[in-house]
């Protein structure tokens, strides 16, 4: 067996349970997969460095004096019932290509250092993406420490324990250094498998925004009330849902979602009074998010006048797409080739790590495909050969851009 899949059997195996894996930031279970990260470098001969919000680096030396580092990575920790791969792999991933390197005699001009960020699922403190933001200095680090999990919990006191808590030494965080930033991860979605292809090479981040839609109507007897005369806040909301559907059909290239809605009195003999929903619109493309946000706001205006309702919508949160850097996609391009595979241009409707990297380095993401599309599940998976040829193309890929980066 490859060291990739040997390495995602043994961290698969911390934190498993009857429903999936279960590595949230901090705990004993996440560590251990940290303290193996650390074993797995350190017996390569790589500099291991931490910082004080749980960022592993593994470094392996360039040969030009000065040149910034080339980082190369992903995530440890999961989602409460995760899968194997998600996240994981780009991390095993990241370390292989550097020893398929050493195994090669290959010398690069930058330092290339394999990464596991901390916390990128925000499964335990209320930050997602929570060591990229603070290395990038999106989010200031001394606040990250301060957030506290459901019990009360906060990073800084569980990364000061000893079972679940930073490894030995804590260097300074320094985002200066990072001359550019690639990540390997599953594609959680469908594309690759369905294409036929073990590559894909991202061309943006999806963008989102989310939104909480109040309708107000007025409640009466189901027997009593005639239809003509209803303020039915349900049959509103049923009319905005489906335009916010048909409206991600018909610009293409984006998703909406209402995943949560509030039905109240919610009795079945009493027409619904007041009902809240929310909304979630994805695409790499901001224009058709405000396609999509328009039809909502025009069906919100269409209930308003006919139907006897109010509805208020509220933004609660806009991320810009994030695209990927096109000289970096162009040699990530050339690696694929390099090695003999297939790639294909790929959205990413997830949010991922290199969109905080993004913000202050040249940033590419590869993807392999994910079995059914599925992921965030304990059935989430990859073939071994798409892993193995996943780790080849970073491993390419790192001496393409290695090439040219500064
Ligand atoms: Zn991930």
């Amino acid at each position: 067996m490859s060291a990739v899949i040997e390495r995602l059997a043994e961290l698969a195996q911390l934190g498993r349970h009857d429903a999936g894996i279960d590595r949230a930031l901090a705990t004993p279970q996440e560590r251990r997969a940290r303290e193996r990260f650390a074993t797995w470098a350190r017996a390569r001969g790589y500099a291991l460095t931490q910082d004080d919000v749980g960022n592993l680096f593994a470094r392996r030396n360039g040969v030009r004096d000065g040149a910034r580092s080339i980082l190369v990575g992903s995530h440890l920790d999961t989602v409460p019932t995760g899968g194997a791969y998600d996240g994981a792999y780009g991390v095993v991933a990241a370390l292989c290509a550097l020893e398929a390197l050493d195994e090669r005699n290959a010398a690069t001009e930058h330092p290339v250092e394999a990464v596991a960020w901390a916390g990128e699922e925000g499964s335990r403190f209320p930050l997602g993406c929570l060591g990229s933001s603070v290395f990038t200095g999106a989010y200031d680090g001394a606040s990250a420490l301060a957030l506290s999990d459901a019990l009360g919990t906060t990073l800084g006191q569980a990364l000061a324990a000893s079972d679940g808590g930073l490894l030995d030494g804590v260097s300074k965080r320094d985002e200066t250094r990072v001359a550019a930033y690639l990540e390997l991860h599953v594609e959680q979605g469908p594309i690759l498998e369905r294409e036929g292809v073990s590559l894909g090479i991202v061309t943006a981040i999806a963008g989102q925004r989310r939104y909480r839609v109040a309708v107000e109507g007025t409640s009466g007897h189901a027997g009593t009330v005639p239809m003509a005369r209803r303020g039915d806040a349900l049959c509103a909301a049923a009319e905005m849902i489906l335009a916010a559907e048909r409206a991600a059909l018909v610009a293409g290239e984006s998703v909406a979602t209402v995943g949560s809605l509030t039905v109240e009195p919610n009795a079945t003999n009493v027409i619904p009074r007041r009902v809240t929903f929310s909304v979630d619109i994805r695409s790499p493309d901001d224009a058709r998010i405000d396609a999509v946000e328009t039809a909502l706001r025009e069906s919100a205006g269409d209930a308003n006048a006919r139907r006897r309702v109010t509805v208020a919508i509220e933004r609660l949160e806009a991320r810009a797409p994030t695209p990927m850097d096109p000289k970096l996609r162009a040699a990530l391009g050339r690696a694929v080739a390099a090695i003999g595979e297939r790639a294909i241009d790929v959205p990413s409707g997830a949010g991922h790590d290199a969109i905080c990297l993004a913000r202050i380095a040249p940033t590419a993401m590869l993807f392999v495909p994910s079995i059914g599309g599925r992921s965030h599940v304990a059935e989430e998976e990859t073939s071994p050969h798409d892993l193995e040829i996943g780790v080849t193309a970073l491993a390419a890929s790192i001496v393409e851009v290695d090439k040219f980066v500064i």
